[in-house]
């Protein structure tokens, strides 16, 4: 349920709302529009709730929200969400680009692709200190000596650290170095995991798995705003087919419905999606081109040798003539990288 403010609602109008809403027992969630302010009233209504909202002070209308999810939904706020993160802004008019290695492996691997991304004009960078690997024998991540190293890169280009957090109890360990906490395609339907970012003050990304469907992702974003962050940044990175050309399907039409049922900004994970370094352009490109609010790409200083995912890491060399293109794309779609 949303309770509509008046366009001219005071301040203590809407604390008193928000009061209301809590004192029947629901969670109040006040989002303030460049219009008017709108409070979602979220958790199980008792009868009568619709209309004993509707007669307070400052109130225009109470209406149903007909999505699943109900705080990422455009119901609630029509205009996009911004999410700022340090040196990385994605959902306004920049293109978000986050690039880096799959794992943090040594301080030079880092802090060279560290400087050679934002040389080519990146944002943030990524690289995992703690990697869910489909192997148990396959590298792990160095975990928080990684962390540190991911410190001394920030310390040392002024980039913002997106890092995977694998479990519920490493989050506040992660949330201590990272800008942007990224839940992984294997975790999305951790719920635990989902609620345990949801109460840091620190950006997430948050990967849609390889068999959830869109919806489900949604749902799993609401799980994150419901405990209070509201700086999510959605991602797509691939589907589970039959099809066996590239490592994951990559459906851009993802951010197509996205952005005509959320607020949230989406950000698309060609490398992962694709699985071929030489495919990494062209849906760097092509997901610009669809709408995507930021791009997450894999770059290695030496991908034959790389510990993770090398076969989808773009040299420093291939990741500055992507950039070179997708700048010319994004100028196309009024963007700018
Ligand atoms: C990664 O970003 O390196 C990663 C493990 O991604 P995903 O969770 O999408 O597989
Ligand atoms: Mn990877």
């Amino acid at each position: 349920m949303i309770v509509v403010m008046r366009a001219n609602a005071t301040e203590e109008q809407i604390s008193h709302m928000t009061a209301q809403v809590e004192g029947l027992g629901l969670r109040a969630h006040v989002i303030v529009g460049a219009e008017r302010t709108v409070i979602a009233a979220i958790g199980v209504k008792r009868d009568g709730t619709k209309e004993s909202l509707a007669i307070g002070d400052g109130v225009a209308d109470v209406v149903a929200i007909s999505a699943p999810y109900k705080v990422a939904s455009l119901e609630v706020k029509s205009e996009r969400t911004i999410v700022e993160a340090g040196s990385l802004q994605v959902g306004g008019e920049q293109v978000g680009m986050i690039a880096g290695p799959c794992s943090v492996e040594n301080e030079t691997q880092i802090i060279d692709t560290a400087r050679a991304i934002k040389k080519s004009g990146a944002h943030a960078l990524r690289g995992g200190a703690f990697k869910p690997r489909t192997s148990p024998y396959s590298f792990q991540g160095m975990k928080e000596e990684g962390l540190q190293l991911l410190e001394t890169a920030r310390d040392a280009t002024g980039l913002a650290i997106v890092t995977e957090v694998v479990a519920t109890e490493d989050v506040e360990l992660v949330a201590r170095y990272a800008d942007v906490l990224q839940v992984g395609a294997r975790n999305m339907q951790n719920y635990r995991l989902l609620e345990a970012v949801g109460t840091t003050d620190r950006a997430v990304l948050l990967k849609r798995g390889p068999s959830a469907t869109v919806d489900e992702l949604l749902l799993a974003a609401e799980y994150i705003l419901d405990r209070g962050n509201s700086r999510v940044i959605l991602c797509e990175r691939g589907i589970r087919t039959f099809e066996g050309h590239t490592r994951f399907t990559l459906p851009l039409a993802t951010v197509s419905y996205l952005h005509h049922k959320t607020h949230l900004p989406v950000v698309v994970d060609p490398s992962h999606g694709t699985g071929h370094a030489y495919m990494v352009a062209d849906m760097s490109a092509a997901a610009i081109a669809a709408g995507a609010d930021g791009l997450i790409i894999e770059v290695h200083p030496d991908p034959e040798n790389a510990l993770s995912d090398g076969y989808q890491s773009l040299t420093f060399n291939s990741f500055e003539q992507l950039m070179i293109r997708c700048r010319k794309i994004a100028d196309a779609v009024d963007r700018y990288l």
